[in-house]
């Protein structure tokens, strides 16, 4: 995946300005965290154009960062900037730190003129509506490369998301409403497409796996895992089927070429366990995934594992702890919940579920790992997606959880459970989510921006009031900036 760098100019400064444009520029494009692939400065409306279109249709192009180093006047850049489809970033730098005092002169002046020259875009930019990044400082301070980073995990994220194939298993869980959403939006908006398979095929797969491949699977979970004894005795043959559904899901999904999936209790056709261990497995290989056929959280999961490694885990609000002052959140799933978020080496178990009606499924138990992060959830409003974001700080369980079979994480929503919850219910947001201990809010805003999808974000600041009044905002704005 390439990041190209495009350098604006104008003929009328000679060869010899060109010439120190050029190499200034590429000076200031090898200082940026990661490699990009620089371009010839662009001094004329032909060439900018141009090259948009070549970053449009090149695949392996995720992005493109742009800087004015001297003037270039923007009525250039507006045929290739209507053109541009692949995210922006606008480097709002210069090649000095210090200005030179003592030399300074108007050959200086002439060549460093970025302070006016990145106006001049930016104007343009904003008056043809361009959704881009930003980012102004030194290329040299490690804050600006943070920023330039974010932006690339987000690009990342988008790569895959227009690219992302994703297969349900049976439909939406019967009569829920958030989870339900429109995959012909979804499909123009973030590019994924989302098909039904019936759950048979699924288990077609899954009777064809052989006893050695399963063998193999349950000794690597051995190996991996603190499994019950009596997974390895009496009841080894529930987990080896669960290793059948593993190697049956995988085989599935590599065949389709698809990153996501849900399934669907309600809908488990000739499986004898509700997938468990199976789907907790794929999702740390950075599968998505969404249970009761939820696709939108699936999409979500995949993206922000495209983004950058880490702990990244489908999650549900579940219960809380209303202790005065010490107000917390335990989420889980049925099963569900990803190992890339646990503290310690999970436990293999096998419990009854008394949802389903199929035979008790193994699944993996534990505590996520304490410390910040951020739930996510996306929604469908009817004429258009709304993403919901809220900073959290997971915690140690203030005790331990002997009897509670499902893995966990324990949080504290900031600013405080009131103003998270009521803020959360007021935007019309999931109870599914996806929880991230990896991807930072700059990351989700970048790629809300990308998409042209509305992030709202409750963080340590808001307050109820003002959140309710950004999202009348947003909502007036969704609609008069959708048009037509
Ligand atoms: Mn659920």
């Amino acid at each position: 995946m390439n990041i190209w760098f495009l350098t604006g100019s104008q003929g009328l400064y000679g060869e010899d300005t060109l010439r120190q444009v050029a190499e200034q520029s590429q000076r200031i494009a090898e200082q940026l965290p990661m490699p990009v692939e620089w371009k010839p400065v662009l001094t004329d409306a032909a060439a900018i154009r141009r090259i948009m279109l070549e970053a449009n249709a090149d695949d392996s192009c995720a992005g493109v960062i742009a800087w004015m180093h001297t003037f270039s006047p923007a009525k250039m850049w507006i045929a290739g900037l209507d053109a541009l489809r692949k995210p922006l970033l606008h480097l709002h730098t210069q090649a000095n730190v210090e200005l030179p005092w003592a030399t300074i002169d108007m050959d200086f002046m002439n060549l460093n003129q970025a302070a006016h020259g990145d106006r001049e875009f930016g104007h343009i930019q904003t008056r043809l509506g361009v959704p881009r990044k930003t980012v102004a400082g030194h290329v040299s301070d490690p804050a600006v490369g943070e920023r330039v980073l974010s932006w690339l995990r987000a690009a990342k994220g988008l790569a895959e998301v227009r690219t992302l194939k994703l297969a349900r298993f049976g439909d939406n869980m019967r009569d829920v409403a958030v989870t339900e959403g429109d995959k012909v939006e979804a499909q123009l908006r973030f590019g994924v497409s989302v098909n039904t398979y019936g759950v048979n095929d699924l288990v077609e797969a899954v009777d064809a796996a052989s006893d050695a491949d399963v063998t193999a699977l349950v000794k690597e979970y051995a190996e991996q895992y603190t499994v019950a004894p009596e997974l390895l005795g009496e009841r080894n043959e529930s987990l080896r089927y669960a290793a059948r559904i593993e190697l049956g899901l995988r085989s599935f999904l590599e065949a389709g070429g698809f990153k996501a999936f849900t399934t669907n209790f309600e809908d488990l056709g000739g499986l004898r366990q509700l997938p468990g261990l199976a789907v907790q497995r794929l999702m740390a290989d950075g599968y998505g995934f969404g249970g009761e056929g939820d696709w939108k959280t699936s999409v979500l999961l995949r993206t922000l594992k495209a983004m950058t490694p880490g702990g990244t885990s489908f999650m549900e609000d579940y219960t809380y702890d209303l202790t005065p002052g010490n107000e917390l959140i335990l989420g889980a799933h049925m099963l569900e919940v990803c190992p890339s978020i646990a503290s310690g080496t999970p436990s293999c178990e096998i419990h009854p579920l008394g949802i389903g009606g199929r035979e008790d499924p193994v699944r993996l138990v534990f505590d996520a790992e304490p410390g910040p992060g951020i739930v996510i959830g996306l929604a469908d409003m009817g004429d258009r997606f709304r993403l919901v974001a809220n900073e959290i700080d997971v915690v140690t369980p203030p005790q331990p959880l002997p009897k509670l079979p499902v893995a966990r994480a324990v949080w504290q929503p900031r600013p405080n459970l009131r103003t998270s919850t009521e803020s959360w219910l007021t935007a019309g947001a999931p109870h599914h989510t996806v929880l991230s201990k990896a991807v930072g809010r700059e990351e989700l805003v970048d790629l809300a921006e990308m998409l042209g999808v509305e992030l709202v974000v409750i963080d340590a600041d808001t307050t109820t009031e003002r959140f309710a009044k950004e999202l009348r905002w947003n909502q007036a704005y969704y609609r008069l900036a959708q048009g037509f």
